[in-house]
């Protein structure tokens, strides 16, 4: 995130945080370390406002643009666009993103030494399934980080909680967990307690929500489970002049940064744009739709094609494929929210969360923002636009807005529900991610967060964790710090601390 979009509330929409850019700042630096980020430190400076210490550079360097990258960057750096008539100008430039993925490794030692380096092999190759695996082990994965744990850890697996358990003075004494075996067989299964001087739920933000509902915990401020946010994302998509190679590459490797920021968040929610390099996956599905519909009707006369004019038809249709994708902040609404249903149970008769979910105006005036762009995009890069939102199943976030059609896909990015604040009359926890009511009780994660900016969410969130381990390690030394006894030993000259 950039140190702006922690004050986003001053813009008229949303929450500030309860800290700065500064406060966590450090622990960015060690999650970017942690999850083995690859991106260019001078490039996200100047072209993303982002400042860094003196000397820093990411773990390994940027993942390559894609073909299809270069290609945009060619038709629109430099370029100029208008979100609406009379709106100032803004000047596009693709840029690369950063990614927890391995990049090459670099040539030189870090100035700390060097960060973790990428092996070889294990170095991005492309294979385009990171979704939901990396073959080649390029790709962050939390075995990494639980190799290094030590033995007197137990990982507990199957084991699902189903509430915490609370003492009459507030504080938590553990959590009560249900077994679910490999078969299935789980329904009746009795609950088993895990006793805990702490506990931490990281269950993210729907789960985390939940559990405090479910156990009438962290009630104070009427928060938990409310303020529900995600980014909703304007799908455009169309067909290049030429072809760009598409289905490379990770999901996205370069995007424009210029809607993020600055006094129009005051009049509609920001945005990034993803250049995405996965075709029209996400908006109509893989590939083998389109050659479906070949088969069907794609000749001249209304008849199927096969053969040589299957192939080079698909081969020229697919290569030329590609979308954008604009990432909108939301704004903490607290009508937006988890509950728990009153009758539909899991299968381990837990209660099933319910979801109530909207856009403001605000997001909405983002969208039609976007989309004014996207018109502009395709106009400048010479390219069929295919984008369109038929009502229907296929898109549930359907709306209108003054006189045109829209639609959103949700990015998976949940957050809010346990929200962050500097009181506990508004917020669920404090700025450690400690819950107000309850002073041994963490909920980490995105829903913490108290806005979720334009940026994808995991790294604020890793920081976020890095952060309260701190002070969670402070809390169990106090809870644990030997005290000095005095009794007729003492007084002996025995020492009983
Ligand atoms: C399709 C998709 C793509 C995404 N892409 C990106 C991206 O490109 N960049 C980015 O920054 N973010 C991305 N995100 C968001 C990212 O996945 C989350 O921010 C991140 O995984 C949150 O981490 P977490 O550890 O808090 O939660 P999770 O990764 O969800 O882990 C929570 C764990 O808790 C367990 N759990 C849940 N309930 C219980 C319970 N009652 N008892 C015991 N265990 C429980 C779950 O099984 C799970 O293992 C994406 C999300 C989706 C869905
Ligand atoms: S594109 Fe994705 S799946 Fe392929 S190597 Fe890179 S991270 Fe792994």
């Amino acid at each position: 995130m950039h140190p702006e979009d922690f004050r986003a509330g001053d813009f008229g929409h949303g929450r500030n945080w309860p800290i700065g850019y500064q406060d966590l700042e450090p622990f960015y630096r060690a999650a970017e370390r942690e999850l083995g980020v690859a991106a260019d430190v001078d490039e996200q400076r100047e072209a993303v406002g982002l400042p860094f210490p003196a000397g820093y550079r990411y773990p390994t360097r940027a993942i390559p643009r894609t073909h299809l990258d270069t290609v945009i960057a060619g038709a629109l750096d430099g370029r100029r666009v208008r979100e609406r008539p009379g709106a100032a100008p803004t000047t596009l430039r693709v840029v690369t993103t950063p990614h927890a993925r391995n990049g090459r490794p670099h040539q030189e030692p870090g100035p700390d030494g060097g960060p973790r380096p990428a092996a070889e092999d294990a170095v991005c190759r492309g294979h385009a399934s990171c979704v939901p695996i990396c073959p080649s082990g390029a790709k962050y994965t939390p075995l990494r980080t639980q190799a290094r744990w030590a033995s007197s850890v137990t990982l507990l697996t199957r084991a699902v909680v189903s509430r915490l358990r609370l003492d009459a003075s507030g504080r938590v004494t553990g959590v009560e967990y249900l077994r679910h075996p490999a078969d299935g067989s789980a329904a009746g299964s009795v609950p088993r307690t895990a006793e805990a001087d702490l506990v931490v739920l990281a269950a993210h933000a729907i789960e985390n929500a939940k559990l405090l509902l479910l156990s009438g915990a962290a009630g104070g401020s009427g928060q938990v489970g409310r303020n529900l946010m995600d980014h909703p994302v304007l799908l455009t998509w169309g067909l290049m002049p030429g072809q760009v190679g598409p289905y490379r590459g990770p999901g996205s490797t370069s995007g424009l940064e210029g809607f993020r920021f600055g006094p129009a968040r005051a009049r509609r929610a920001p945005f990034r744009i993803e250049i995405g390099n996965w075709g029209w996956t996400w908006a109509l599905g893989p590939p083998d739709g389109r050659v479906a519909e070949l088969l069907r009707t794609g000749g001249p006369d209304g008849r199927g094609l096969f053969g040589r004019e299957l192939r080079r038809a698909a081969g020229d249709r697919i290569g030329r494929e590609f979308a954008f994708q604009f990432e909108m902040e939301q704004d903490a609404d607290p009508a937006n929210r988890v509950t728990l249903d009153p009758a539909v149970r899991d299968p381990l008769g837990i209660p099933r969360p319910v979801l109530h979910y909207d856009l403001s105006d605000w997001v909405k005036r983002g969208i039609a923002a976007a989309k004014a762009v996207s018109d502009q995009l395709f106009a400048l890069l010479g390219a069929e636009d295919r984008t369109g939102f038929a009502p229907g199943p296929g898109w549930p976030g359907r709306f209108e807005h003054e006189g045109r059609a829209y639609a959103y896909r949700a990015a998976g990015h949940g957050a809010g529900t346990h929200i962050m604040g500097d009181s506990p009359r508004t917020s669920v926890v404090d700025q450690w991610q400690r819950c107000w009511d309850h002073p041994n009780l963490y909920a980490v994660g995105c829903g913490s967060m108290p806005g979720v900016a334009t940026s994808n969410p995991s790294l604020t969130m890793a920081a976020l964790a890095l952060r309260s381990a701190g002070r969670i390690h402070q809390d169990l030394l106090a809870r644990h710090r030997p005290v000095p006894l005095r009794g007729p030993a003492a007084l002996e000259g025995a020492d009983h601390s």
